[in-house]
This record gives C-alpha cells, structure tokens and sequence, in this order.
C-alpha cells in the first residue's frame, strides 16, 4: 500500500517522477502551512517541530510529495531548533540552490522530485559528511520502521 494524502494526488513514496503543478495547484492539494514553508520558503518558529527532539526509527518523507528524504540513524540534536541531518536519504532525495537572502550566503535545499523548500544546509554537521540540514519539520512525514517493514510484508514478496 502507498501512503495517500487525501486530497494531494501528487503525494506517493514510490513514484519517483518529478511532480510540476502551478503554485494554485499546490495551493490546493496542500495544507496551508505545508504550502507556506514549501512552496512560499517560510521558515517554522524554532522549537515548535514534534520532530526537533524525536527518536523513533524509520524515514522521513516529503510532506508535499511522499519522496524519501532521510534516515533516522542519520538525524541528530544539533541544538538548533530545527530537525537535523547529516546526510540525505540518496543523492538525488535534495536540490541545493545558492541563497543570498537575507543578507546571509546560504545554501537552500529543496526535495528533489517536487521542489519544496526544506530548509538549508551548513557545514558544521557532524562527522562522517560535515554537513547539518537543518530543515523544517512541517515539511516531514515520518513513517517507523517496523510500519514499512510491516507493510512490505504484507505484499507477499
Ligand atoms: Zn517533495
């Protein structure tokens, strides 16, 4: 079983085309904070994500459009107030776009297969990459392992 958001006909964690639709689709097929930090490149308060300090074991997804992104065995406590990773979930899960907003040079990243914002990443991150994604929670899905594991059993394969 795919995972479906209802209303969002883009959302799958098995198709790995890209996804194009026009900021009013997105609009539509995403729930308003969803929308604000992935499509407008909002930023969540710091603190305020249920994944800033969360342990479970599995996958995070993108909420906009179901592509993984990151493990959890690659998640720390980066102390930041955001949920952190030091490496994505494979080399194509991230788009990097230089950002010089702000006043800041920046590195932003974005999903891979829909283009919403995530967050930026820095290089003070833990060893082995060096690197800390520091992305917004609102734009996670979280699945557990044993739920795939589960799933993926069911299917008889
Ligand atoms: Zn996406």
């Amino acid at each position: 079983m795919d995972s479906k958001k209802d209303n969002n006909p883009v959302y799958s964690r098995k198709d790995t085309s890209r996804v194009n639709l026009t900021d009013e689709q997105w609009k539509k097929v995403l729930p308003a904070d969803v929308y604000y930090i992935a499509r407008q490149k909002g930023t969540e308060r710091p603190w305020t994500s249920k994944f800033e300090k969360f342990e479970e074991v599995g996958t995070y997804y993108c909420a906009a459009c179901g592509n993984p992104l990151f493990k959890s065995n690659t998640k720390f406590d980066s102390g930041c107030g955001w949920p952190s990773f030091y490496e994505p979930i494979s080399k194509g899960s991230i788009i990097y776009t230089p950002d010089n907003s702000v006043g800041m040079q920046r590195t932003e990243t974005q999903c891979g297969r829909c283009k919403a914002h995530l967050g930026h990443v820095f290089e003070d991150g833990p060893p082995p990459t060096g690197l800390r994604y520091c992305i917004n929670g609102v734009v996670l899905d979280f699945e557990k392992a044993k739920e795939a594991e589960r799933k993926y059993n069911e299917k008889g394969e």
